[in-house]
């Protein structure tokens, strides 16, 4: 059971530790408190965890502290919507809202190759106003002889460069719970001058001792990757290994299915889903386009297979969306062939923008017939 407190409610008010008591003094339960902090404000809320089953809500609800009291539907506690009952909530990082009403793009290379190419990179996005980026340093391959990655070395240079062109958050995949801290490390020694959002990879997707330990980690926001082979409910699970660590400041990312079924597509598409993690979860969502579609393929109507897709999840209200772009792609040492070229950036932004404002056009259709 959820206990919702009233916004902005201090969570050391004598009420709240009535309230408290109360929820302890049923057998086999306990609580746990957690403040979440939304962009505009704080939300608290308290756990009752153990047999709750048989516990009534209406004690609970007289408290005037209390806003909702919601039953658990999903096992995924910490990140379930619960048939609606808790609200989406979001969070800042950096400057940078994202949350399930919100929208960024994430340009970038999948891998980091050398300083020119990055540096291309990251003023191409600012020529274009863009302040979030991908750049991996650390690359899961499916072959040990493939480039692994420059690893720590790089990051020096990276959140440089980052920094001078005023790039706010760059998504990053680790594979190791090493990464983290060499991540962190890293920005301190730069200054803190650009973001990192930690990127879970489709393979660790059960990783749970490495989802375990970047749950742990407060600092920096999680970027978790739906498996490619599991179903949507075990990676919802899996997240939720993110959340229950403590760490609320999380992004569900869809990037494709692996089956055979979705070629010629490197994975199958499953941007269908973007609406659905939405109703079940409180996260925003991202798709990538790039990782799903896997090639610069052109549709006989002029537009990339990479666009379409996009179009896909944007138009169905994704948050943020994660697409390959290298200044070089020929240079590229990993998934230069999926990589938008420069010339297809400016297109690619401005068909998102498109899509998006059509889908914003969309909720006001909705909402003139709700009320009307
Ligand atoms: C990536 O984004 O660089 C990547 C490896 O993606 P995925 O984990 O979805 O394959
Ligand atoms: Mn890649």
């Amino acid at each position: 059971m959820i206990i919702v407190l009233k916004a902005d409610m201090e969570i050391d008010a004598p009420e709240v530790e009535r309230l408290v008591e109360l929820a302890e003094s049923y057998p086999g339960v306990r609580t746990e408190l957690h403040q979440i902090q939304g962009a505009t404000r704080s939300l608290s809320e308290l756990y009752l965890l153990g047999s709750t089953g048989v516990i009534p809500t209406e004690p609970f609800e007289e408290f005037s502290c209390v806003e909702r009291v919601v039953r658990i539907t999903e096992k995924f506690r910490s990140i379930g919507r619960h048939g609606g009952g808790l609200e989406a909530v979001g969070f800042e990082y950096n400057g940078i809202h994202i949350a399930q009403d919100t929208f960024h793009v994430f340009p970038g290379l999948c891998a980091v190759d050398n300083r020119e190419n990055l540096e291309a990179m990251f003023r191409l996005l600012r020529e274009h106003g863009i302040q979030t980026a991908r750049a991996g340093a650390y690359k899961p391959r499916t072959s040990p002889y493939d480039f692994q990655g420059l690893g720590a070395e790089c990051l020096p240079f990276v959140f440089e460069s980052a920094g001078k062109n005023d790039i706010r958050i760059i998504s990053m995949e680790v594979t190791h719970e090493s990464h983290v801290d060499e991540i962190l490390e890293a920005l301190r020694i730069a200054g803190n001058p650009t973001g990192v959002m930690i990127q879970i990879g489709t393979r660790n997707a059960q990783n749970f001792e490495l989802l375990k330990s970047v749950g742990q980690q407060t600092e920096l926001p999680v970027l978790f990757k739906r498996g490619m082979g599991i179903t949507l409910e075990e990676s919802l699970n899996a997240c939720e290994y993110v959340a229950s660590g403590g760490n609320r400041r999380i992004v569900f990312c869809l990037r494709g299915m692996k089956t055979n079924l979705g070629d010629p597509h490197r994975n199958f598409v499953d941007f269908a889903h973007v609406p659905v993690v939405k109703r079940l979860t409180r996260l925003p969502v991202c798709i990538d386009p790039s990782h799903s579609v896997g090639s610069r393929a052109v549709a006989p109507d002029g537009l990339l297979d990479v666009f379409h897709v996009t179009a896909q999840g944007v138009i169905a209200g994704a948050n943020m969306v994660l697409v390959d772009f290298h200044p070089k792609p020929g240079e590229a040492l990993c998934d230069g062939p999926q990589a938008l070229l420069v010339e297809e950036l400016a297109r690619f932004l401005e068909d998102a923008k498109i899509v998006r404002e059509a889908y914003e056009a969309r909720l006001r259709r909705v909402a003139i017939s709700s009320t009307g």
